[in-house]
């Protein structure tokens, strides 16, 4: 009788645990996606730069300097969002200026969110 009870308790914990492993295939898909998506930036980047080799701020200066980084125009809420891919809403830029825009995003934000608590 004892012997047959640990049988019963041992079968349920075998199959909570294989269980288990089958609860992170869904992780695992989610990285595809990531992957996936990481490829198809790089692609569209490449495409951008093709396209438009010089920085955009520059040339508006007038000068002629080779983009090496590809801005979103409008800032995107991750590769989810539509203004992420939109062709429209990419431009090449220095790196210089790209990082002279997003310092001037991320104050904005910073701004905003400031705001955003005065406002409680
Ligand atoms: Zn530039």
């Amino acid at each position: 009788m004892v012997g047959h009870d640990n049988m019963a308790t041992k079968a349920p914990t075998h199959k909570f645990s294989s269980g288990l492993k089958k609860k992170q295939n869904p992780g695992d898909i989610e990285y595809t996606t990531k992957a996936y998506n990481v490829r198809r930036w790089h692609r569209q980047r490449i495409y951008v730069l093709r396209h438009e080799p010089l920085c955009r701020h520059c040339a508006n200066r007038g000068e002629t300097v080779p983009a090496t980084e590809v801005d979103h125009i409008i800032p995107h809420r991750g590769h989810a969002d539509p203004n992420f891919w939109r062709f429209e809403n990419l431009q090449p830029l220095c790196a210089s200026c790209h990082g002279r825009k997003t310092a001037k995003e991320t104050n904005e934000k910073k701004k905003a969110k400031r705001n955003a608590y005065n406002d409680l």
